[in-house]
């Protein structure tokens, strides 16, 4: 992990075990701060932080969060909580919510625009893409945290478009690298989330691995969209990174194209965050991982208060610990198409591996790790940590 994801001016939130308990804790250098230790000890005034999840302190909204992570800052500058940090080497590091409802998005144009190319060659982009955001209701039953295994999944798959459909371990694994925001504050059921308040109820960003059978996912996905080809695995990052952290960081979404039209009223939004993302990878004869594709989150095509506000616009509720994924994060050069069904253009192209092999999909054995990071002059580098999983065989 680089030893510069976590200075002072980050502070994400975490929950990690310790001692039969699970404890709200953030990541400072090569350590973690227990926050529930501190806020027991008395040296923060938060009831939500000893709470075995962040749920409760989502739930107050972003000044609660905030009032935290300034009071952290002040400890750790005085060194007055430090018999409370202990090495991150030795934390076990757990899902840092109760993830209620998790919803993926496809928010860049570009990941829609080459997946498209390759199911509907004559009609890459459907004509809703540029007006709404385009989601799924996912499951958030297995998500999992990061350095968990994932199994690949069973499942029915059609190769042959004349034969009858076959059922057996995916052929066609694939990762997508993707931001995942986590909801603090909710809105009541019924009353949308106005879009310049939409990141009010953003507590903050994570890395997401939506782990993908693209053989189960070419069968079963028409006329209702992804179901058993996304549900098996969801890995994310065990850091959650506040938007008071990646402040700095705001930028102007990229400029739609001329001839693309202005959203909605409703989705008129200008703010993007300049979040750096990549994956690489490491098979199990390697022993170094090596960088595959690197993108970032200012190329998606909507925001994700626009994601909010679109989610909630239909007075849909969301809730503190509610997921939204991002969609697969891709830009237009070719290094930085996040998953493999782009990077190797759905087999044809095989990706070389610096100790010789190709990949097409994933393999058993391999591992991938997202990576993600802000950097920008005149401020500190601030990064997300990793968000890994190894691929285990099916079960036979
Ligand atoms: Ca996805």
């Amino acid at each position: 992990m680089a030893v510069n994801d976590f200075p002072i001016e980050n502070l994400p939130f975490g929950v990690m075990q310790r001692d039969g308990e699970a404890h709200i804790v953030t990541a400072f250098g090569d350590d973690v701060l227990d926050l529930h230790a501190c806020a027991r000890a008395g040296l923060i005034d938060e009831p939500a932080l000893r709470e075995p999840d962040l749920n409760a302190l989502m739930a107050k909204g972003r000044p609660a969060a905030r009032a935290v992570r300034e009071r952290v800052q002040e400890l750790l500058t005085r060194g007055t909580a430090d018999e409370h940090l202990v090495p991150m080497k030795d934390a076990r590091l757990l899902l840092p919510a109760r993830v209620g409802d998790y919803t993926d998005f496809y928010a860049s144009v570009h990941h829609a625009t080459n997946v498209g190319s390759m199911f509907r060659p004559d009609n890459p982009l459907l004509p809703n893409y540029k007006w709404i955001p385009i989601g799924y209701h996912g499951r958030s039953s297995s998500i999992v945290v990061s350095g968990t295994d994932v199994r690949r999944p069973r499942g029915q798959t059609r190769d042959d478009a004349n034969a009858a459909p076959l059922f057996g371990p995916s052929k066609r694994l694939d990762y997508e690298l993707e931001l995942g925001a986590f909801i603090g504050a909710g809105n009541a059921l019924g009353e949308p989330i106005a879009i310049d308040r939409a990141l009010d109820h953003v507590f903050g960003f994570c890395l997401l691995n939506d782990w993908s059978a693209r053989d189960i996912q070419t069968w079963e996905y028409q006329p209702l969209g992804p179901f058993l080809a996304k549900n098996f695995a969801t890995t994310i990052s065990p850091w959650i990174v506040t938007l008071d952290a990646l402040e700095p960081f705001r930028v102007s979404p990229e400029k739609r194209p001329d001839g693309d039209p202005q959203p909605l009223p409703y989705l008129q939004d200008s703010v993007a965050f300049d979040v750096t993302v990549e994956v690489w990878l490491r098979s199990a004869k390697m022993s170094e991982p090596v960088r595959i594709s690197r993108g970032n989150a200012r190329d998606l095509y909507w925001t994700v208060a626009q994601l909010v506000a679109h989610h909630t616009s239909n007075g849909c509720n969301l809730r503190p610990g509610d997921l939204l994924g991002s969609g697969t994060i891709s830009g237009t050069a070719k290094d930085s198409r996040g998953c493999l069904l782009e990077l190797t253009w759905r087999g044809t192209e095989p990706l070389a591996l610096p100790d010789g092999e190709t990949r097409k999909f994933l393999e058993d054995g391999d591992e991938v790790i997202l990576r993600g990071y802000c950097e920008r002059e005149g401020h500190a580098r601030i990064g997300f940590g990793e968000c890994r999983g190894v691929v285990r065989p099916a079960i036979s």
